[in-house]
């Protein structure tokens, strides 16, 4: 399957609205410059294009076999994983000390928009390896680390982020898994874990677990709990392999698509003989973990992203080449509308990715406190809303996409509907999507004293001065400024709701409410770059940008009145007919 890509988009997103230049300003990436940066695009996408784009289909027919005790995973994949590492896409935006490449996140977000978009299933492998490994250089002392990271991120190991159990999914605190502790330091483990990703394979000559475990006698719930390294193959002081570490795949999972992925079901210590090392501080582990999983939700959105916005570059593509009643598809109105749908989607989730990625890199290197909490506040905010709206709408991308193919899309002669079955998972892992909106509304509306929204509110205000200052924009505007109100209305009847104690009505409403959110979020980024537009106007491209935030905006934030509007005449009586 080709990748196709709008890389005059993702271009305009780097260089013009966003300028990624002026990243170099901090020390961190003093030694930098702008061609190493596009540099890095450039290679992205080439090995995305070349390597990674051709094992798309083949990886999901062949899916991953267990045989024999051992996880076979498609052909092509381990080669792939291999030539990735040496390409040192793996660490990219982690520190140099381990053999990361330490680029700016925004650069790392960027490549991997090709990565995933090209080969979701593949990208898991390395995903889950880097997070691992960076969990482990984070919260792990310097010999876990020196052990561990650099093997991790060259690729000679893998690793793997272990959560769930049978009865512990959302409900994280509810699980099983022990560590008792052993005479030399470590700790025996023991339990089960299922839905791995990445848990089993012969790609790496070993496999690093983090594992969420109960030490003996610790306090029940989420506090309780502690992060543990659990090598599939035991790893020695000085680094060498030793025995078999008595952990075992006991199935893999036949599902819905990242089919190349191994979602595996792991057995820990059924002969007494798992051994682990502990991760930072004992009962910080959901601590630990949700830090990382804070930073990886922005990855999974972008997820949502890749995948929809490649499969409407597909669709575009195919719309202008078949023809019904003599004319393409794409002179059909209904066509039309779709495909803009898709399109003003894929733009405005760009935009905001791209943006918080670059927050992200401010927020860590800045040294101005003020202007630090402000990027780390916007990140909070943000997170939420990027992981569930772009994993949710990337999904209904890829159904508008299949419907544009009409019966071929149904049909596996198109990757239409391989996009659509691969990312769906992106609303379920790494927090259910209605956990995310739970996240939204209970804890970042509330936190300060709403000072998080207010902030948000107040760029809003500002940018919309400059905004509403143009013509074409004003009426745009003026919707925009309609949308972020209601969001301020509705965050109040919230509030108002909580204070009489009904809990029950922010939770029930949480998930339009971050939709809401997310129309509004995308409006103003793409309005903030359909100003940068109106100068260069004499360029097709741009045109087209400020026409199509328009679009966006005309298309969604009527949505955000009529949303509120249902929440506010909420009736009680009617949440209880279940
Ligand atoms: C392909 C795949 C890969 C995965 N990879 C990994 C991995 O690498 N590591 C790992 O640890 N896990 C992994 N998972 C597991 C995944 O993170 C869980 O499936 C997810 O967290 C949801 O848990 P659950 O399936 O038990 O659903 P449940 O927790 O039972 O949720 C079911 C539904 O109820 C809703 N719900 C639950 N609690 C609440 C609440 N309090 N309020 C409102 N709604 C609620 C949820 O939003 C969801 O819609 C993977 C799963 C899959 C399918």
């Amino acid at each position: 399957m080709d990748y196709l890509v709008d890389i005059k988009d993702v271009s305009f997103n780097l260089d013009e609205y966003l300028n990624i230049d002026q990243l170099i300003r901090y020390p961190a990436f003093s030694s930098h410059t702008s061609e190493l940066y596009h540099m890095v695009i450039t290679e992205a996408l080439k090995f995305s294009q070349k390597t990674l784009a051709p094992l798309n289909t083949s990886g999901d027919r062949e899916g991953c076999k267990l045989e024999q005790g051992v996880v076979k995973i498609p052909h092509g994949f381990k080669e792939a994983y291999i030539d990735f590492a040496k390409n040192g896409f793996i660490g990219m935006d982690v520190p140099q000390t381990y053999g990361g490449q330490g680029l700016p996140v925004t650069i790392t977000l960027a490549a991997n928009e090709f990565i995933m978009g090209a080969n979701y299933a593949f990208e898991m492998y390395p995903g889950l390896t880097r997070g691992a490994a960076h969990l482990i250089e984070t919260f792990g002392s310097e010999t876990l680390a020196k052990l561990f990271c650099e093997k991790m991120y060259l690729g000679q190991w893998s690793g793997t982020m272990c959560l769930t159990e049978p009865d512990a999914g959302s409900d994280v605190g509810n699980l099983r898994t022990q560590a008792k502790p052993l005479p030399d330091g470590t700790y025996a483990i023991s339990g089960n874990k299922i839905f791995i990703s990445a848990g089993d394979h012969d790609i790496t000559e070993n496999i690093i677990h983090l594992v969420l475990a109960r030490v003996e006698g610790d306090q029940k719930g989420t506090k309780g709990i502690s992060l543990f390294a659990v090598p599939k193959i035991w790893v020695n002081d000085d680094g060498s392999l030793g025995a078999n570490n008595d952990v075992m795949c006991l199935g893999i999972e036949y599902k819905l698509g990242i089919k190349g992925s191994a979602t595996c079901s792991l057995n820990f210590g059924e002969k007494g003989l798992c051994r682990g090392f502990l991760v930072g501080e004992r009962s910080q582990g959901m601590k630990h973990m949700f830090k990382m999983m804070n930073e990886a939700r922005i990855f999974v959105g972008l997820q949502g992203l890749a995948v929809s916005a490649a499969s409407y570059q597909h669709a575009l593509k195919y719309a202008g080449e078949r023809s019904q009643f003599g004319k393409t598809l794409l002179q059909f109105p209904d066509v039309r509308r779709n495909l803009m749908i898709c399109k003003s989607l894929t733009e405005g989730m760009r935009g905001l990715l791209y943006k918080v990625a670059l927050i992200a890199d401010v927020a860590k290197n800045e040294t101005d406190p003020i202007t630090k909490e402000r990027a780390q506040n916007r990140i909070d905010l943000l997170t939420p809303i990027c992981k569930a709206y772009c994993s949710d709408f990337g999904f209904r991308i890829t159904e508008i996409v299949l419907q544009i193919f009409g019966g071929y899309g149904y049909t596996s002669e198109y990757p239409a509907e391989q996009y659509l079955r691969d990312v769906k998972i992106s609303s379920i892992y790494e927090g259910t999507n209605g956990i995310q909106a739970l996240d939204l509304v209970g804890r970042k509306l509330t936190k300060n004293g709403g000072q998080l929204f207010r902030e948000f509110y107040e760029d809003v205000e500002t940018s919309l001065q400059k905004i509403e200052k143009e013509k074409q924009l004003v009426e745009a505007a003026q919707k925009l400024r309609k949308g972020i109100n209601t969001l301020g209305q509705v965050a109040m009847k919230f509030g108002e709701w909580g204070m009489n104690g009904n809990w029950d009505s922010p939770q029930f409403y949480a998930t339009p409410f971050l939709e809401m959110c997310g129309h509004v979020v995308l409006s103003h980024v793409l309005l903030e770059q359909a100003l940068l537009c109106i100068p260069k106007q004499n360029s097709e491209f741009h045109q087209n940008k400020i026409q199509t935030a328009l679009f966006f905006c005309n298309e969604f934030l009527p949505l955000v009145s009529a949303r509120a509007e249902s929440i506010m005449q909420t009736n009680s009586k009617n949440k209880e007919v279940l």
